[in-house]
């Protein structure tokens, strides 16, 4: 296989795990899938495939979601994207201005303990069999400056969280 960019031979990538960066979350990484790298030094281009993201994607939006930690800014704006929601069209679900999904997304204000509780509960409801809302009163209790960082491996098609 070669580099789309530069067409030298790519090599498999040996460093695990993947630091998954385009989910939109700072601290995402990646173990058990296979990433080639272009060898060129100017290039540098990695290609990669990921199995079954929209897996993945739900496993890291449940995690995301049951913390205990209020949620960043990057963590509010995977959830809103997650959810398929525009900016705009988030603003009008949750009651609020587009101007305060802005300064939410940029970490100029906080959401409001209910606000974040009710995303939460959108994310989980839509991520499978989540009945359990006995944990709702521990979300967004903590508050924390730097993302969690959260390790996943992909084993038999389906993505786990792996336990920090
Ligand atoms: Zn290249």
């Amino acid at each position: 296989m070669n580099c789309i960019m530069c067409g030298t031979k790519l090599e498999k990538m040996k460093s695990e795990p993947y630091h998954y960066t385009d989910c939109g979350l700072s601290k995402v990484y990646l173990n058990g899938i296979t990433i080639h790298q272009c060898p060129n030094q100017e290039c540098g281009e990695e290609e990669l495939v990921i199995p079954n993201i929209e897996k993945l994607h739900e496993v890291i939006a449940t995690g995301v979601a049951t913390q205990k930690n209020k949620l960043l800014p990057e963590e509010i704006r995977f959830l809103r994207k997650h959810l398929g929601f525009s900016g705009a069209d988030f603003a009008r679900k949750m009651g609020v201005s587009p101007e305060t999904v802005t300064r939410w997304e940029k970490g100029k204000v906080n959401m409001k303990e209910a606000v974040e509780r009710l995303l939460r509960v959108l994310i989980l409801s839509n991520a499978g069999p989540f009945r359990d809302y006995d944990n709702l009163e521990s979300f967004a209790t903590i508050e924390r400056k730097t993302p969690v960082r959260r390790e996943f491996k992909i084993s038999r098609q389906n993505w786990l969280p792996i336990a920090a």
